[in-house]
């Protein structure tokens, strides 16, 4: 089912992304961890493309797996990385023929250590040139990234909802944003997105705030803020990993808490592939 008929019926519930597994002890893992979040019933589950050196076969495999457990609708990622017209339609064939009826479409990260990587040389240099493909090819619904913060190489938040709306208007029907520790930029983007006339529904990626190093690290890639007041208690907890955790874990149920509070019924979780500290977040909430 299309994930934009799927959040008209539903204004509450939750999405789990997770990521692809590269040995078998991580294929045992991740059943292992879908099944136990499949109790909480997510409309959707989406599988990472590229992120850590993966490649698109690694999330077509894994992807397999998330289809044997049947109830789930499944969302691929897919990237603009080496990224062929013929193997895009390759990839849509062989998902359509799987019964998958969503993508979301994405530019990608360059690959790890070649920081002079230039998109302009591949034959889709922008998440909008795969949207407007996909959308050629007919059959999927779309999902698209949006930065709550600016994407970290927008040269201003407004050119960056330009771009953004440039996806929408090629055919993206849903998008879900980076992660954001502060609600108040979530809530600005989706004012600045109305003034705009974008009318799609946008879904808080929200991610568990527990390891604050590896948080910090991957915060300052994506562009994001961590406020003071959490970087600090986080820290003063350095040593504990325990003590740390769960005062992270309590920030992210409060976050979550404040999204509902403000009529945000669907949460997209990146899982890490971690389901006990996302059972614990959704027991709380
Ligand atoms: P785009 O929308 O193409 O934007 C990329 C940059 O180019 C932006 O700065 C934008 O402002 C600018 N831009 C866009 N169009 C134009 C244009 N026409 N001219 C000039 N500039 C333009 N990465 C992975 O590798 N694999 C994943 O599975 C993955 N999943 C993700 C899931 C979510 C929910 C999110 C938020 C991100 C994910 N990412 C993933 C990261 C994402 O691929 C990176 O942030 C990437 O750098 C940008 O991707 P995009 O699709 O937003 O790109």
């Amino acid at each position: 089912m299309k994930i934009r008929d799927i959040l008209k019926q539903n204004n509450k519930g939750v999405a789990f992304e997770f990521f692809p597994p590269k040995s078998d002890k991580g294929r045992a893992a991740l059943i292992r961890t879908i099944k136990s979040l499949k109790v909480s019933k997510p409309f959707y589950a989406s599988m990472t493309c590229g992120a850590g050196g993966t490649t698109q076969e690694i999330t077509q495999d894994a992807v397999s797996l998330l289809l044997e457990e049947q109830e789930l609708e499944i969302v691929p990622h897919l990237t603009c990385l080496d990224l062929s017209p013929e193997k895009l339609k390759d990839l849509l064939d062989d998902y359509k023929s799987k019964g998958i009826d969503n993508i979301m479409a994405l530019r990608g990260d360059p690959p790890e250590g070649i920081s002079n990587f230039n998109f302009l040389n591949q034959d889709f240099s922008y998440a909008v040139d795969l949207v407007k493909s996909i959308k050629e090819y007919g059959h999927f619904c779309i999902g698209v990234a949006v930065y709550p913060e600016g994407h970290i190489e927008a040269l201003s938040l407004d050119d960056d909802l330009e771009y953004a709306k440039q996806k929408i208007d090629a055919g993206a029907d849903f998008a879900v944003s980076q992660m954001f520790f502060d609600n108040s930029h979530y809530y600005k983007l989706l004012d600045r997105m109305q003034k705009k006339g974008i009318d799609i529904p946008v879904l808080p990626g929200i991610l568990p705030l527990t390891d604050i190093s590896k948080v910090k690290q991957f915060a300052s890639i994506c562009h994001t803020t961590i406020p003071k007041h959490i970087e600090e208690t986080m820290a003063s907890f350095a040593g504990k990993p325990q003590e740390q955790e769960e005062a992270g874990i309590n920030f992210t149920i409060k976050q979550c808490q404040d999204l509902i509070k403000n009529g945000v019924g669907n949460i997209h979780f990146f899982t890490l592939n971690k389901p006990r500290i996302i059972k614990t977040i959704l027991e709380a909430i």
